[in-house]
C-alpha cells in the first residue's frame, strides 16, 4: 500500500503558537446573521478567571488578528500578576468596522459567546469598545465589567491608570535622580487622549514642564491651552530634549528607528507593548541609559478598576489606594534588574511569573 506524506502547512502550526506564548485556549467565535468574527484568547488561568478586554479593529487579515489576540491576552497574565490581582490573562478582538457594524444583536450575539465560556474569560472595554456597549453585552452574560456608573458599575478608568502611570514615573525619577520630584522635570507625552490628558494634568499640577503631541489638533489645542503645556509635532516628540519621554498613544514605538532618537533618561508611559522587541529593545535602552517603566506594570491602574468593580461594593477610593502599589512594585523591578543585570522589561515579567509558580504551589492539595 502506497503511504502519503502529509504535507507540511504553509501557516506557522497554530499549536505551536500557542506552546510557545503558553495559552490554555483560544476560541473563534462566528455568526453568520450579525456577520459577527471573533477570538477570545485564554492565556492563564492559574490565578483566577482571565479578564481582559474586547478589542474591535479592522485587522488586515485573520492572521493579524490572532496574533494580536495571542500578544495582549500574555500581556494580560502579567499585568494581573505584578498588580497582585487574582486574575488570569485573557483579551478578545473582534474583527471588522467599529463605526458601522456594532449594532445591538452583534454585540449581544459576542455576549453570548462569551457567557458560553462560564466566566473563565471576563470581557470589558478596550479600543473601539466603549462602556455603552458593555451594557449590551451584559444583557447576555455576567461575566462583563467596565460598566457606566449610570448602571453601577466603575466608570472610565483611564483617570486611575494615569494615576499609577504618574507614580510610576515618580518612582523612576527617584531611581534616578534620587528624589521622586518632578517639579522642573521635563516631560513629553505622546497622545493625549484619555490617559494622556489626565497625566498632564498630575504633572503640570506638580509644576513639571510638559510638551505634548497627538494627530488629533484639537486635543493637542484644548490640553495645551487647559494645562498650560507646549505642542509640538507628532515627529518632534522623540527628538526632544526631555527629562522623561511618556508614550500614551500607540504601542510599538521603542523601536529600532526611535531608541537612537531620544534624549531622556526615562520612559514611563500608558501604551501597551512600547517595547516592539521586549528583548532587543529593552536592552537598547541598558545601552543608552534610559531606565524603562515596565509599560504592564504602571498601566494596571484600567486593570485594578475593572476588577474591583467585577468583585463588587465598588469603592474608587480604595481602587486609587490599590494604584499606590504601582510605586514600590516599580522600585523593586528596578533592584531586580539592576542585580541580575537583566532589562527592567523581563524583571517585571520575571516577578509576575513567579507569583503565579508561588500561587499555584500553594493551591496543590496536601
Ligand atoms: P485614547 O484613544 O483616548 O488616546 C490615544 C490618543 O493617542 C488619541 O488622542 C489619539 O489621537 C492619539 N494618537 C494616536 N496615534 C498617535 C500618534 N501617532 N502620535 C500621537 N498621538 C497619537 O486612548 P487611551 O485610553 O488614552 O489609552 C492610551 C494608551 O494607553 C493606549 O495605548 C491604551 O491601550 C493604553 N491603556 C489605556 C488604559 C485606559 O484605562 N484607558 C489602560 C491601560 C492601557
Amino acid at each position: 500500500m502506497e503511504v502519503k506524506e502529509l504535507k507540511k502547512p504553509a501557516q506557522p502550526d497554530l499549536f505551536t503558537s500557542l506552546s510557545t506564548l503558553g495559552h490554555e485556549q483560544v476560541v473563534f467565535c462566528h455568526d453568520e446573521a450579525t456577520g459577527l468574527k471573533a477570538i477570545i484568547g485564554i492565556h492563564n488561568t492559574a490565578l483566577g478567571p482571565a479578564l481582559g478586554g474586547t478589542r474591535m479593529w479592522n485587522y488586515a487579515t485573520e492572521q493579524e488578528a490572532l496574533t494580536d489576540v495571542l500578544r495582549l491576552s500574555r500581556g494580560m497574565t502579567f499585568k494581573a500578576s505584578i498588580s497582585g490581582l487574582n486574575l488570569g490573562g485573557g483579551k478578545a478582538v473582534i474583527i471588522g468596522d467599529a463605526k458601522t457594524m456594532k449594532t445591538e444583536a452583534f454585540l449581544r450575539r459576542f455576549g453570548k459567546f462569551v457567557n458560553s465560556l462560564g466566566g473563565k474569560y471576563i470581557t470589558a472595554e478596550d479600543v473601539n469598545m466603549k462602556t455603552a456597549d458593555m451594557e449590551y453585552i451584559a444583557m447576555e452574560t455576567k461575566h462583563v465589567t467596565g460598566l457606566p456608573e449610570s448602571v453601577g458599575g466603575g466608570g472610565d478608568p483611564s483617570p486611575v491608570t494615569a494615576y499609577g502611570t504618574y507614580l510610576g514615573m515618580k518612582a523612576s525619577a527617584k531611581k534616578v535622580f534620587g528624589s521622586d520630584s518632578l517639579v522642573g522635570k521635563k516631560v513629553a507625552v505622546q497622545g493625549v487622549g484619555q490617559v494622556g490628558m489626565h497625566l498632564v494634568e498630575y504633572l503640570t499640577k506638580e509644576n513639571a514642564i510638559v510638551y505634548i503631541t497627538d494627530i488629533s489638533e484639537d486635543k493637542v489645542k484644548h490640553v495645551a491651552t487647559k494645562f498650560g503645556a507646549t505642542a509640538v509635532s507628532q515627529e518632534a516628540i522623540y527628538d526632544l530634549d526631555v527629562d522623561i519621554y511618556a508614550p500614551c498613544a500607540l504601542g510599538a514605538t521603542l523601536n529600532d528607528n526611535t531608541i537612537p532618537r531620544l534624549r531622556c533618561s526615562i520612559i514611563a508611559g500608558a501604551a501597551n507593548n512600547q517595547l516592539k522587541d521586549e528583548v532587543k529593545h529593552g536592552y537598547m535602552l541598558i545601552d543608552r541609559s534610559i531606565t524603562y517603566a515596565p509599560d504592564f506594570l504602571i498601566n494596571a491602574g484600567g486593570l485594578i478598576n475593572v476588577y474591583n468593580e467585577f468583585l463588587g461594593n465598588y469603592n474608587r477610593n480604595r481602587v486609587f489606594e490599590q494604584a499606590e502599589r504601582i510605586y514600590s512594585t516599580c522600585l523593586n523591578i528596578f533592584d531586580l534588574a539592576s542585580k541580575e543585570k537583566i532589562n527592567t522589561q523581563e524583571a517585571a515579567i520575571k516577578i509576575a511569573e513567579k507569583r503565579i509558580e508561588d500561587v499555584c504551589r500553594v493551591r496543590i492539595p496536601r
